[in-house]
């Protein structure tokens, strides 16, 4: 019986769980992420956490999904904005020493589409495209059942395909990508700049720092124009985004998930009006656009999944 271990790091917290069948995992043991104290901080709270969920068992394979660009096959972290000190990390190597036992990484949202397609929206599929669309948009991408990577292991960055050179940057400072315009912090700033203008909106009575793209939604939700246009601006860009990835991909399905989903008819309204701006009506009538269904768990659940493809399931009888 082998103990396949999934942990998911995120900037502020630590899950990690025990592999009980293909996607399904143990009660997992969380831990807060080390602000300070660089990546020996954080990999002895991995490790800690781990020794939590495994509850004294020797681990054989464990899968960690860390929030940045990275490369799975070399285990090496490229960069990752949210962990201090992570730009170049040889998190695989780090972890093997500290664990004692094999260990594979992988990009966060990567192993959340992964989970989407074993587990959730994407079951059944063999094309499907993962976007998450929250502070930031990310995604993945599963080609001819298989989660697409690319040569330097970072495919999948959905939320930095160019839409138009006249919308803002996005942290990554690329002019106009998706993530400049349809992400909750894009949102955020284009609420902050229409209430600087002395536009009429409810958001005005807000201090600057609780615009959020919660705010904006609620205030949409409300009734309030301005947010509802800012917000359906959004929805739209995402659409059209969509239809671009049906054109290149011919997906069986687009699953969106994120915080933006928790608007629902407000996102996916526009969303799939925009949809036929850029698809073609062949590939587009064959493919569904649906809301995600793991949530926050997504990322654990690729974990847990992608540990058992790297290892093995010698104490699953259910294979995919
Ligand atoms: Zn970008």
């Amino acid at each position: 019986v082998s103990t396949l271990v999934g942990v998911d790091l995120g900037g502020t917290n630590i899950r990690a769980a025990v592999a009980t069948g293909v996607f399904t995992h143990t009660a997992p043991a969380h831990a807060a992420t080390p602000g300070t104290g660089g990546p020996d901080a954080v990999i002895e709270a991995i490790a800690r956490c781990v020794d939590e969920a495994v509850e004294g068992q020797a681990i054989d394979g464990l899968a960690i999904g860390i929030p940045g660009p990275l490369d799975p096959r070399r285990g090496i972290v490229y960069a990752a904005p949210q962990l201090h000190g992570w730009d170049g990390f040889d998190a695989a190597s780090a972890l093997r020493e500290r664990l004692g036992c094999d260990v594979v990484i992988h990009n966060d949202a990567n192993l959340a589409g992964y989970a989407e397609w074993v587990a959730g929206a994407g079951r059944g599929t063999n094309d499907f495209v993962f976007i998450t669309a929250s502070t930031g948009v990310g995604g993945a991408l599963i080609l001819e059942s298989e989660l697409y990577v690319g040569k330097s292991g970072t495919a999948g960055e959905i939320g930095h395909m160019p839409l138009s050179p006249e919308y803002p940057a996005c942290s990554e400072g690329h002019q106009g990508c998706l993530e400049g315009t349809a992400s909750g912090t894009a949102i955020a700033h284009a609420a902050r700049r229409a209430v600087a203008a002395g536009e009429t909106t409810s958001l005005s009575g807000l201090a600057s720092a609780v615009i959020d793209g919660r705010a904006v939604q609620d205030a949409a939700r409300a009734g309030d124009e301005v947010a509802l246009r800012i917000f359906t601006a959004a929805a739209r860009n995402l659409g059209r985004a969509v239809g671009g990835l049906i054109n290149l991909f011919s997906p069986e399905a687009v699953a969106i998930g994120g915080g933006l989903i928790n608007a629902g008819d407000l996102l996916f309204g526009p969303l799939r009006a925009a949809v036929g701006e850029m698809a073609f009506a062949v590939p587009a009538e064959q493919c569904r656009i649906v809301e995600a269904e793991l949530g926050t768990d997504a990322g654990l659940v690729g974990a847990v999944a992608w540990v058992v493809k790297s290892f093995g399931v010698p104490n699953v009888a259910d294979t995919r």
